[in-house]
C-alpha cells in the first residue's frame, strides 16, 4: 500500500490491510504540514528459527505500532523519532517490514530453549 504524502489530510483516516501473512489495522493523519502520525495494531503468526536449537516456531504477533513519518522537509534540530520517506510516497509494506525485522529480532529463542534458559538463570 502507498500513499501520496501531498494528499494526506489532518482528518485521521482509517485504514486496513495485509502484509503477507500480516494484519496491519490503524489510523493515520497529518499533524502538520510535514508530519504523519502512524498509529496501527499488527496481527499474525510469525515464523521464526530458534538461534539455539534451529527449530522453527510460529510467533503469534499482537504489537502496536506508532510512527512519525515526514518526507525530508521536517526539521531534523527536533529530536523526536522520525521515519523518512523518499519522495512523495509512503510505503506501508516497507515500514510494516522494517518494523517486522525489529519485532523479530526479540523472538531468538522458542518457548522450550527459552525455559531452559530461566531454569539455567534460577540455578546460579
Ligand atoms: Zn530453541
Amino acid at each position: 500500500m502507498k500513499i501520496n504524502f501531498a494528499k494526506i489530510s489532518f482528518d485521521k483516516k482509517d485504514f486496513d490491510f495485509t502484509h503477507n501473512q500480516f494484519k496491519i489495522k490503524g489510523t493515520f493523519g497529518k499533524i502538520s504540514k510535514y508530519l504523519v502520525k502512524f498509529e496501527s495494531n499488527l496481527t499474525g503468526i510469525l515464523e521464526t528459527n530458534c538461534i539455539r536449537c534451529g527449530e522453527t516456531t510460529p510467533i503469534n504477533i499482537d504489537e502496536n505500532i506508532s510512527l512519525l513519518i515526514t518526507n525530508g522537509i521536517y526539521d531534523k534540530e527536533d529530536k523526536l523519532q522520525v521515519v523518512e520517506i523518499d519522495g512523495d510516497f509512503i510505503d506501508f509494506d516497507k515500514l510494516i517490514k522494517d518494523e517486522l525485522i525489529s519485532i523479530e529480532s526479540g523472538y531468538f529463542h522458542c518457548d522450550s530453549c527459552k525455559q531452559d534458559k530461566n531454569i539455567f538463570e534460577k540455578e546460579y
